[in-house]
């Protein structure tokens, strides 16, 4: 689950890490009395700023300074007008500008190859790290957290002597460094991603400098929300992808390929199994879902529904080994779905274990293509979908 910069900036400031004040509004007026209250206590411009859940806000004309409370509220409402990469505006940011010196790019997030809290930086801050990536990796410097002990402090120095940096920067971008980490562990973030985490003046130190967290990106980890009720509710479930948020709402696993074969599988092992054998059979899967143990006939045809919802899908496999799941629910959800879906797309159903044969009765009745093995199922359904225009 993503969540938007205001929060996670909150979750920054409460591990004690340098974010700027800020606050956020649903309407330019808002935002104009935000502005108000920073200008009157004495600062020069604001910085206001979309509040959606995608990077490259600024390259859209979503984040803007403003030197007046009058120009804060223009700015805010065209900034309320925008649509961001599909995503509507309907929150802004309005926190005191800062005078950027240079931007640093620092990020923790879990990496699966390594079994660990990765944590990246890179000099060249303010740009996709993706970019960096591509045009220069070796600009990228990279430490494994130790798995109990967070990152020790001599890899957070080697982090920061890696981009340079030096006396009193680097000792605070050791902190910041070190506060990610802790942050990714205590909240399940799979991504705690500051960029830029810019340079400033430090007004208190004559030509001297110090670190802020301009921009916070934080992704927690779906299956471990229930340990956070707390963060759960930052949830906002009008940017998430109505096909997600009806899977989420349906106990349903499901996660989007780009292949042309859906697949309706229960358990997660054979879910995989499934586009395993989908791929080996030469087409393409396009999803992974799990209906889950037990379901019955209504969360199957949720599950059709959701799979219909891709247009890309040209053939369906569905592959259910009943054990708590009974085939024979499964297959009168088979034909409720059915009844209700308005796109005909062909299928192929293997069902096998609990109440297989009643299964097998439905299924015969209502003139479904069945398969008694999972392989020969793969090889209908990849047929059904190259006979339909994918593969
Ligand atoms: P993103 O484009 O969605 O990642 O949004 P950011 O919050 O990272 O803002 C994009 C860019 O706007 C930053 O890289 C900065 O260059 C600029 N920016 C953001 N906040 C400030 C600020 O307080 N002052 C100034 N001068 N520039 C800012
Ligand atoms: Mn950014």
């Amino acid at each position: 689950m993503k969540i938007h910069e205001a929060e996670a900036r909150e979750l920054l400031a409460r591990a004690g890490l340098p974010v700027p004040d800020a606050d956020v509004a649903t309407t330019a007026a808002g935002a104009r009395a935000i502005a108000e209250r920073l200008f009157a206590a004495g600062v020069p411009q604001v910085v206001i700023k979309a509040q959606v859940l995608v990077g490259g806000r600024g390259k859209a004309g979503g984040v803007k300074l403003a030197a007046s409370a009058a120009e804060a509220e223009t700015t805010a409402a065209a900034i309320l007008a925008l649509t961001i990469k599909d995503l509507p505006v309907r929150r802004v940011l309005v926190a005191p500008a800062a005078t950027i010196v240079r931007e640093i790019y620092l990020a923790a997030l879990i990496d699966r190859t390594t079994r660990g809290v990765l944590v990246m930086a890179s000099a060249a801050g303010g740009m996709e790290i993706e970019e960096v990536a591509a045009k220069d990796p070796a600009a990228i410097v990279r430490e494994v957290a130790h798995p109990h002990g967070g990152l020790l402090p001599f890899q957070a120095r080697r982090l920061g002597f890696g981009i340079g940096l030096r006396g009193e920067l680097l000792k605070q971008f050791c902190l910041i460094a070190t506060g990610l980490v802790k942050i990714a562990r205590e909240s399940d973030a799979d991504l705690v991603e500051v960029n830029p985490l810019a340079v400033v003046p430090a007004p208190e130190t004559p030509g001297g400098e110090r670190l802020i967290c301009l921009d916070a990106k934080v992704t927690l980890d779906d299956s471990a929300l229930d340990r956070h009720p707390d963060l759960a509710a930052w949830r906002d479930a009008d940017s998430e992808d109505p096909i997600d948020r009806e899977a989420r709402e349906q106990g349903i696993s499901y996660i989007r390929l780009d292949g042309s074969i859906g697949c309706m599988v229960n358990g997660a092992g054979l879910a995989m199994t499934t586009l395993d054998l989908v791929t080996r059979a030469g087409g393409t899967p396009a999803n992974f879902l799990d209906i889950g143990g037990g379901a019955r006939a209504d969360k199957v045809a949720a599950a059709m529904r959701i799979i219909l919802a891709d247009a890309g899908v040209k053939a369906i496999l569905v592959n259910i080994f009943g054990g708590i799941t009974r085939g024979d629910e499964v297959a009168k959800g088979l034909i409720e779905a059915r009844a209700q879906q308005d796109r005909v797309v062909p299928m192929v159903v293997r069902i096998v274990g609990t109440n297989a044969a009643e299964a097998a009765v439905l299924l015969r009745e209502g003139g479904f293509e069945t398969a008694t093995s999972l392989d020969e199922a793969a090889e209908k359904a990849v047929a059904l979908a190259a006979a339909g225009g994918g593969k």
